[in-house]
């Protein structure tokens, strides 16, 4: 595989994500279990690739949002015990039992299902109940948790392990937001300890997103549950933050420039005219665009790196490519690499500038990548594997 292969691609950096994995560890100490969230393909950094590299490093749990992210993993032959975060469908319970994945369980329906299907299966599935504490998502009311408990205990095949909760403003630093987070805590505790005088011993209780898990020692209970730490991303969006801890970046994003070319003077670059050369001016075409996942918001505002320099995004970015002004940068060429995350040179584009600029959460810029964009992995510095559209390798 060279990279010259490719035309746009994701490079992403394993030795980080196993770095990241163990300050994650190191920071919540032995007797925490660290589970690794590698739910929207790891936050669009490859989900097979995260969490054997996360298992490899401490991590001992995984979590995913849906039952087909559970089944990718088992087929990859991760056997780590993973939780499905999302709601299941009660048709899934078949798929959850058969692959071994652990459902959140919030509603009788899901429960009735499940223990038909381990019944079925002669096999005993553990299951965790999910508590609304607050974030008024998934999950039964805390009022609720005994009885809900007491109908899953009476099915045969189900095995109440954990109980859990999650905190809506972890990454926030306002006296209220604080008083709120303890707040979650508080009733997921009461819910718990409501549970065990009631005769439901719970062997996994977790309440922690990175954010809880870094700033509230006191919230780490038995296990956290860490997806944007992990892919190096700071949860607290930069505030100054007592509990930050070092991070590194694991994706990049690159391409190449496919054409070059000085426009004349009042020529209209990409749909809309919304850009028009004020003078002759040197425009190079970058083959990413929206249908990438990389943000259309970022016409005529976002930039990239051309030998080590920023180059502005001219112009609307399109589904498949967008346009820069290299004018600056003569030595520009035809098939030069371009960084459109990560960095060049003296140079650095975060993700988390890309989130800044189209106003959002840094989860969200990788999250979107398109399964289209080749994700490439490196181990100190080599390429140890590639993943392109339909599963194939290059040639
Ligand atoms: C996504 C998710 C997490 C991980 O949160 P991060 O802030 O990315 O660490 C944890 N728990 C649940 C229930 C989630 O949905």
């Amino acid at each position: 595989m060279t990279k010259q292969a490719l035309l746009s691609w994701a490079e992403i950096n394993l030795d980080a994500a196993a770095a990241n994995v163990r300050a994650l560890k190191q920071r919540i100490g032995r007797d925490v279990l660290l589970a690794a969230v590698v739910k929207a393909d790891a936050y669009g950094h490859g989900a097979v690739q995260i969490a054997r590299e996360a298992l490899q490093n401490g991590a001992k749990w995984i979590m995913v949002n849906r039952s087909v992210e559970g089944v990718e993993l088992r087929k990859a032959h991760i056997s780590a015990p993973i939780l499905v975060l999302g709601h299941t469908m009660p048709d899934e319970a078949d798929t959850m039992v058969r692959w071994g994945l652990r459902p959140t369980l919030t509603q009788p329906e899901q429960a009735q299902a499940l223990s038909r299907a381990a019944e079925y299966y002669g096999k005993e599935v553990p299951v965790h109940l999910k508590i609304d504490t607050g974030m008024g998502r998934l999950g039964v009311f805390p009022t609720q948790a005994i009885d809900f408990a007491r109908a899953v205990s009476q099915m045969p095949g189900l095995a109440l392990e954990g109980l859990y909760s999650h905190p809506a403003v972890a990454d926030e630093a306002s006296e209220s937001d604080i008083a709120y987070t303890r707040m979650q805590f508080e009733r997921l505790i009461g819910a718990r300890e409501a549970l065990r005088q009631a005769g439901y011993a719970i062997s996994i209780c977790h309440f922690c997103n990175s954010a809880a898990a870094i700033k509230y020692p006191e919230m780490r209970l038995d296990m956290v549950r860490c997806g944007t730490a992990l892919h190096g991303f700071d949860p607290f969006s930069g505030q100054k933050d007592a509990g930050t801890i070092e991070l590194r970046p694991v994706l990049a994003l690159k391409s190449h420039l496919v054409r070059v070319e000085v426009q004349a003077e009042g020529s209209a670059i990409s749909y809309g005219r919304t850009y028009v050369t004020p003078k002759p001016t040197r425009i190079a075409v970058v083959p990413v665009g929206y249908g990438d996942g990389y943000r259309r918001v970022l016409s005529n505002r976002g930039f990239v790196l051309v030998r080590g320099q920023r180059a502005p995004i001219v112009g609307r970015v399109c589904m498949d490519q967008f346009m820069i002004d290299v004018a600056h940068i003569p030595e520009a060429a035809l098939y030069d690499e371009v960084v459109l995350i990560g960095s060049q040179g003296s140079e650095c584009i975060l993700s988390e500038d890309v989130a800044r600029l189209v106003d959002t959460h840094v989860n969200e810029i990788t999250s979107a990548l398109a399964p289209r964009i080749p994700r490439v992995y490196l181990k100190a510095g080599l390429v140890v594997e590639t993943r392109i559209l339909a599963g194939e390798d290059l040639p």
